[in-house]
């Protein structure tokens, strides 16, 4: 099977094809693309209200524009203290040509004055499938705490301020196999798996 990942973010391609590297409920994927294989397919402007409208509208475009099974990835964060942001506005949260740092310098800033026991944050991730306009959506999450300062080198985004519940390391501390089973990325393409295999199980697919 063949399949494009419809995301230009490379952390995101890297732990996705990660997760994956077994393949799609027991299917090997030969083939991963990305959008910079398809010069044709235009980028996507994420304009949606929702992590679930901006991955389906990725995965359908570049599933329609290559023809081929699009898996999309839309994630964020979401900060009790702040009412649930940055949210949709994850990776632009410091402008729209904001950096993970500048991300994160903003976010300590805005919880400055916010005790440790208010400090509370979930990542969210909605993997969009589609085949064309044939799209099913899957939901992970992981909750957790926001960091006074941002530790560790690993990952991307928020992770260096980001400490999972049960951990006293962020996500940054910890190595990409560790990171993947308790991830909001690795939740979703788990609910996935588990669609595509109980679809084949009941003869819906091959
Ligand atoms: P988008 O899904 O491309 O709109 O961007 C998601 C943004 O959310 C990223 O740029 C990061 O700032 C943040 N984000 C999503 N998933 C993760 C993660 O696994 N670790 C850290 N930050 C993440």
């Amino acid at each position: 099977m063949d399949i494009v990942l419809a995301t230009r973010n490379k952390k995101k391609i890297e732990e996705i094809k990660k997760i994956l590297s077994e393949g799609i409920a027991g299917e090997r994927i030969v083939n991963v693309f990305t959008p910079d294989d398809f010069p044709r397919c235009l980028e996507v402007e994420e304009d949606g209200e929702t992590f679930e409208a901006n991955a389906v509208k990725k995965a359908v475009y570049i599933s329609m524009c290559t023809g081929m099974t699009a898996i999309a990835d839309d994630s964020g964060l979401e900060v009790d203290a702040l009412n649930g942001a940055p949210g949709v506005f994850s990776a632009r949260y410091a402008g729209e040509a904001a950096n993970d740092i500048a991300n994160c310098e903003k976010l300590l800033l805005e919880m400055k004055e916010v005790s440790q026991d208010k400090r509370g944050a979930r990542f969210v991730c909605c993997i969009a499938m589609a085949s064309r306009d044939d799209v099913k959506t899957f939901f992970g999450y992981v909750e957790g705490k926001i960091g006074a300062e941002m530790r560790g080198k690993k990952g991307f985004g928020y992770d260096p301020l980001f400490f999972p519940e049960g951990f006293q390391r962020t996500f940054a501390e910890m190595s990409d196999d560790e990171k993947n089973a308790l991830s909001h990325r690795g939740r979703a393409l788990k609910e996935l798996q588990k669609y595509i295999k109980e679809k084949k199980k009941a003869g819906l697919i091959r």
